[in-house]
């Protein structure tokens, strides 16, 4: 009877009420959903709350629940308990005649704030010429932040300091601060948004589904309009400008683990490694054009000329990152592939995701390990011989929760006989990332350093031989760990790429 009675009063206001409850003690949440930036809406939800009281005492329900009446509530109460709340105030009134013990509280005092009046969002609403918008997406994303707190069971970084402005609620009030002008900018606030990986853990875990991963992104970009764009991200995006890469690297290092059988050709298939995989996972290159000759696949790479994705300068907040496409638009129409495959789960997400964003690229891409799962679906990628080892498999956050790839991994390594895949208890979209996305890496190594150790000891754990990622950065930050896990003697890890694994099997 109350859940319908909430829905006719959802009808009467023009408002949806989302209500839940606990069964075992009999109460409900009605949760009003509203734009927090439409002062009408306020209006409604006022009157909304009164008639929630109503509601709860034709119902002979409580006001408090388990909770105290706090101050919205506390004018209320004396409908509820009648004499024996007048009985309460004459006791409050013999012990506290110039009511200066919790003043305002339980109704005694006849005070009536109106403690709804567009709460935290006041300045916002209210347009004061300070506040700056990161634009309606955005806002609306901090907007929706319910402050729950959830997310520190999910945010990597916050479970390394137990630094609350280092989780991503602590992240999300940062930002409507800076929205609000209330903080100003500075090399400190900038360390709190730069310390994030990125990684989207917080929004697997959080109940509205809060992007703050995109929050994040959008205060970089803020912070680099007013110069705070870390020096080692400055360096790393100038290095890419001026080689190509963000290593300093020569361009036609990129091709030193090529084998010599290699001819430069054109095809519709152009494999693409990414700056991580050309200069310092390097065995990733033989191991996937092993593969791929083995299956007689057709493919071309742009060897020298293969250029930076770009996708640190987009993740840091640069607009170098726009120059960035450009120059590899450029390319890719010279090279007019019908498809692209990468080794790379950032170079995937970028070309997949934020190329289209930014211009005129209709080029389809595939992960290496979609391409190979297809492989073996079609019959044309078979394993013979048995790999006994137990293999662990680590979710890249850009491959999975950014971009929703769990299975095809899976499936490739399952095709090996002999291979056990473990998982991680956190796995999917809940897995942590490696501690190397969003930068971090590059900005803060202690940190990022911590996450992967923790990472690797589970896998360690579990019981795992091998940890196989799907991403050059996942599997460096991985190693890293492992080689540190190893020296303490809390265990012997290899950690691979998918494709290092594949070809072994091949062999
Ligand atoms: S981001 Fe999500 S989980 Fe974190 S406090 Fe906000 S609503 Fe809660
Ligand atoms: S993206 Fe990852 S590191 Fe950043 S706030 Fe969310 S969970 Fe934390």
């Amino acid at each position: 009877e109350t859940i319908e009675d909430i829905r006719k009063v959802a009808e009467r206001h023009n408002l949806t009420i989302a209500t839940f409850g606990h069964v075992g003690d009999g109460n409900l949440h009605a949760c009003v959903i509203m734009d927090p930036t439409k002062p009408e809406q306020w209006a409604e939800l006022k009157e909304i709350g009164k008639e929630f009281i109503e509601l709860a005492l034709k119902h002979k329900g409580t006001l408090s629940a388990e909770h105290g009446l706090g101050i919205a509530k506390a004018p209320f109460i004396e409908k509820e308990l009648g004499l024996s709340h007048r009985v309460m105030k004459t006791i409050k009134d013999s012990l506290d005649p110039d009511h200066i013990l919790n003043p305002g509280k339980m109704g005694f005092d006849q005070t009536v704030r109106d403690v709804l009046d567009y709460s935290a969002y006041k300045d916002f609403i209210e347009g004061l010429p300070e506040v700056k918008g990161f634009g309606e997406k955005i806002d609306q994303e901090i907007f929706a932040c319910l402050m729950c707190g959830f997310c520190r069971a999910g945010c990597p970084t916050y479970r390394e300091t137990g630094v609350e402005s280092k989780n991503a609620r602590g992240r999300v009030i940062l930002a409507y601060n800076i929205l609000t002008g209330k903080v100003p900018l500075s090399k400190e606030l900038a360390e709190k948004f730069y310390a994030c990986t990125v990684c989207m853990n917080c929004k697997a875990v959080c109940p509205a589904g809060v992007g703050v991963a995109e929050i994040v992104e959008a205060a970089r970009r803020r912070l680099v309009e007013e110069g705070y764009l870390p020096e080692v991200h400055r360096m790393l995006i100038e290095n890419i400008a001026q080689f190509g890469n963000p290593f300093q690297e020569p361009p036609e290092k990129r091709t030193d683990v090529y084998p010599s059988t290699y001819k430069v050709k054109e095809a519709e298939t152009l494999v693409f490694f990414g700056c991580v995989t050309s200069y310092q996972d390097i065995q990733v290159v033989p191991s996937t054009m092993d593969i791929l000759d083995r299956v007689g696949i057709d493919y071309a790479t742009m060897g020298n000329e293969e250029h930076c994705c770009g996708y640190l300068a987009y993740l840091t907040g640069s607009e170098r990152f726009k120059e960035f496409i450009e120059r590899n638009l450029e390319r890719f129409s010279r090279y007019a592939p019908k498809r692209i495959v990468t080794t790379c789960a950032g170079c995937y997400k970028t070309f997949k995701e934020l190329y289209p964003q930014h211009g005129t690229f209709r080029i389809e891409v595939l992960h290496i390990v979609e391409y190979l799962d297809q492989l073996i679906t079609s019959g044309k990628l078979k394993f013979e011989k048995s790999v006994d080892r137990k293999v662990i498999y680590h979710d890249p956050c850009d491959l999975g929760r950014h971009m929703n790839i769990y299975e095809p991994p899976r499936r490739i390594l399952q095709a090996i006989p002999g291979l056990r895949l473990l998982e991680f208890k956190e796995n999917r979209s809940l897995a942590k990332c490696c501690g190397g996305g969003g930068g971090l890496k590059a900005f803060d190594l202690d940190l990022s350093g911590d996450i992967a150790y923790r990472r690797a000891a589970e896998a360690a754990e579990q019981g795992a031989e091998i940890i196989v990622s799907a991403c050059p950065s996942c599997k460096s930050s991985l190693q890293q760990a492992a080689a540190r896990l190893r020296k303490e003697k809390k265990g012997r890890l290899k950690v691979m790429d998918i494709t290092e694994l594949v070809a072994e099997a091949l062999a």
